[in-house]
């Protein structure tokens, strides 16, 4: 209880530094670097806020360097998993009763810490364990998790004023309660900022977590934690659970105190856990909450009026950046016969200029992609667009192994509208392209609305206006992020609320008020300040 009704404060955009040369965010960030790249941590797991050292562990390496370890971490269990959910209902009172303010200050605390002294250690975390570029790690692990915190506290400020109407000698009231048990976050490897708010978001609405880091993003995802943990979040209402999909998934999701998943990660494994919940459906306490984003195979559309140089910037940048392992990357392309010739030359010329190396050399655009798994599925489909006639390899294909897992930026052709490589997500660096003949745009855009499963993003370039009217309607349904000549990524926080239909997950929209309604369950409260004392009504008098 609060003698006041406070404002949080009104949030803006973290500004995004620019590493350039000679600048005093540069020097800060390469002198941790190469501190951090110099030790090798032990990571625990960490259960109403006490460090646990299983015993059964794994390695932590560099994707870029996969023989260099960053970390040993301790693995979860069954046993852990127990344990984790008696911490989180023992700390579920004091939480989810905790005055709004000071819930609320413990994130805008850990924004402010991410802000500044904690930005370089989470930046270097993301560039040296999830291999991104200095840009790539800014924009993620310091600029979009501030703003996930900063911007969910006011969302989470502003859902609890919305209140119901009352009528005379009543007085109305809606209680933002948290859910009755225990939320799971489990995170995918390719945002730190993800990572961040998965666990956070139910948190700031009152909920206590147990959260399951990727295997392949646990640099980040312990330093994250340890932020939170200097911040003032009480041990107990996030814990932390580094593991195996299901070793830690499947006892998580058989407990009757779990109340609800917020997940991204692959649309395969969102099916299998929904499934799960759904053979479990009767051991719960409530019926869960289940948000997932989940998989995409995002797509540029190109009208014949589209510039060429706007055009070949949003494909480039689309796919290739954090070398295509975007949930929202562009991976499909289609584009009219007039303007091919010239696009593909410029295309190859852009595609054949772009560096790829150790994101520890800032004047890299590309890194390595995340795991010798991944590494081999992308090179797959570069064998496949190798050896089927029916593709065209326009640039790139190299793929290699050998120190770190490197695959060039790659441009196919793809004749077949519907082949693997224009319907399946890859999760690489691999823009596949259709060529459509500029009289028959409704068939290529019926293509391009029905050839994947999914509908995360997508674009389309073009200089006519009527015309991008008329594309943006026929592509309603076709993805949940819509961009008009610009690439389809890079969406921000408070400004393009993030998430897909169909296969791409329950599109409840990362980062906005629509995401923190599904971590409450409200409480209608009537009172009468004038109850009624008899029983007998006007009309039967
Ligand atoms: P993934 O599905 O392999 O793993 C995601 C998380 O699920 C990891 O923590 C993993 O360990 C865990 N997991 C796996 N099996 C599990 C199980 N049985 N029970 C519980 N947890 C389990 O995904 P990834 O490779 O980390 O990330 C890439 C995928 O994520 C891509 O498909 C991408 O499109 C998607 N993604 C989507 C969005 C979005 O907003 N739509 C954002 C980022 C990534």
């Amino acid at each position: 209880m609060s003698d006041g009704v406070f404002n949080v404060p009104v949030p803006v955009n973290e500004p995004v530094y620019d590493y350039a040369p000679g600048s005093s965010e540069r020097t800060a960030i390469a002198f941790r670097l190469e501190q951090m790249h110099a030790e090798e941590i032990e990571i625990p797991v960490i259960i109403g806020g006490r460090e646990i050292r299983t015993g059964n562990t794994a390695q932590v390496v560099s994707p870029h360097d996969h023989g260099h370890v960053l970390a040993t971490c301790h693995q979860a269990g069954a046993d852990e998993v127990a344990a984790a959910v008696k911490a989180s209902a023992d700390a579920w009172h004091e939480w989810s009763t905790m005055s709004w303010e000071s819930r609320a200050a413990i994130f805008l605390k850990a924004a402010d810490l991410l802000s500044g002294p904690w930005r370089t250690t989470l930046n270097a975390a993301t560039i040296l364990n999830q291999s991104k570029t200095v840009f790539q790690a800014e924009i993620d692990s310091a600029c979009e998790l501030i703003d996930f915190w900063r911007f969910n506290v006011h969302y989470a400020d502003q859902l609890m004023r919305e209140q119901p109407a009352s009528s005379p000698g009543i007085w109305n009231r809606s209680e933002y309660r948290a859910l009755e048990g225990f939320v799971f976050a489990v995170s995918p490897f390719n945002f730190t900022a993800i990572a961040g708010n998965l666990p956070t978001a139910p948190a700031i609405m009152g909920n206590t977590v147990l959260w399951k880091p990727a295997t392949t993003a646990l640099l980040s995802g312990y330093y994250v934690y340890k932020l939170l943990e200097e911040a003032g979040l009480p041990p107990g209402v996030i814990n932390f659970l580094p593991g195996k999909g299901a070793q830690v998934g499947d006892p998580v999701i058989a407990d009757p105190g779990f109340a609800g998943v917020h997940f991204t990660g692959s649309t395969p494994v969102f099916h299998g856990m929904w499934q799960n919940i759904g053979n479990n459906i009767a051991r719960y306490r409530s019926y869960p909450r289940i948000v997932g984003e989940t998989g995409g195979k995002d797509f540029v559309f190109a009208h014949p009026s589209a510039n060429l140089e706007v055009l070949a910037t949003a494909l480039i940048r689309g796919a290739f950046e954090y070398q295509g392992q975007k949930c929202s990357a562009a991976s499909r392309a289609y584009v009219p016969s007039s303007l091919w010739p010239s696009l593909k030359e410029r295309l190859a010329d852009q595609i054949g200029s772009i560096k790829m190396g150790t994101p520890l050399d800032f004047s890299n655009f590309m890194a390595a992609v995340i795991d010798e798994s991944s590494f081999d599925k992308i090179s797959s489909y570069v064998d496949e667009a190798r050896s089927d006639s029916r593709y065209e390899l326009v640039a790139g294909g190299g793929c290699d192994k050998s120190a770190g897992y490197f695959i060039q930026p790659t441009l196919v052709v793809s004749e077949d509208p519907k082949s693997r490589l224009m319907s399946e997500e890859i999760f690489g660096p691999i823009l596949t392209l259709h060529v459509y003949d500029d009289a028959r745009i409704d068939e290529a855009l019926d293509l391009c609305d029905t050839t994947s499963p999914y509908a995360l993003t997508g674009a389309i370039i073009g200089d006519d206006r009527a015309e991008l009217d008329s594309l943006t309607k026929r592509l309603r349904h076709s993805a949940g992020n819509f961009y008009i000549n610009d690439k389809p990524t890079g969406a921000v926080v408070g400004q393009q609320p993030f998430g897909g239909s169909r296969a791409s997950g329950t599109n409840d929209k990362a980062g906005s008020a629509m995401n923190l309604l599904r971590w409450t369950s409200v409480r209608s409260i009537k009172e009468n300040f004038v109850p009624p004392t008899s029983f007998a009504y006007p009309h039967m008098d």
